[in-house]
């Protein structure tokens, strides 16, 4: 828990990260529609294929969970973009403003270093890029504790 003593209003409430790609994002429906060609020439890289993050639609219940936890925490999304894909920084970008509209406004943190941003809390599908060192709790998503987005909110519903 962050000390927040002097601070007012929205700078009250706790902070909480969101990842992208498996939870707010489900990467297999961008996949999905590469053609079969495309597939099989990026099999197990499919991240590195230019413009598949904007193929991409949203994860069951993850916009109107975004929605619903923008009102309870200071949310900001973290996500990691491939180094050598760069249209995935854009895309992602494209994303979070068709699909969470004015929630998300300057709330988007694309790094390889999760660890480095403070916070309360983590809603991660990995530990990678930095989230297995996140300093506040962590709830990794797909887990038996966390399988979906409903089980999430109502966890968080608890601690804001
Ligand atoms: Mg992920």
């Amino acid at each position: 828990m962050l000390l927040r003593e002097g601070l007012e209003g929205d700078e009250m409430r706790k902070i909480l990260y969101l990842d992208m790609d498996g939870v707010l994002v489900d990467f297999m429906s961008g996949a999905n529609k590469l053609s079969p060609s495309v597939r099989r020439r990026f099999a197990n890289r499919l991240d590195k294929v230019a413009g598949v993050f904007g193929l991409m639609e949203p994860m069951p219940g993850a916009v109107e969970a975004f929605a619903e936890l923008s009102s309870l925490y200071d949310v900001y999304i973290l996500s990691t973009p491939p180094w050598d894909n760069a249209s995935g920084w854009s895309d992602k970008y494209a994303w979070v403003h068709s699909h969470l509209g004015e929630a998300a406004h300057k709330r988007l943190i694309l790094t390889h270093h999760k660890n480095l941003n403070r916070g309360d809390f983590l809603v991660d599908d990995r530990l990678a890029n930095g989230a297995d060192r996140f300093e506040g709790e962590y709830l990794l998503f797909g887990s038996d504790a966390y399988p979906d987005w409903h089980t999430v909110v109502e966890y968080l519903r608890t601690k804001a």
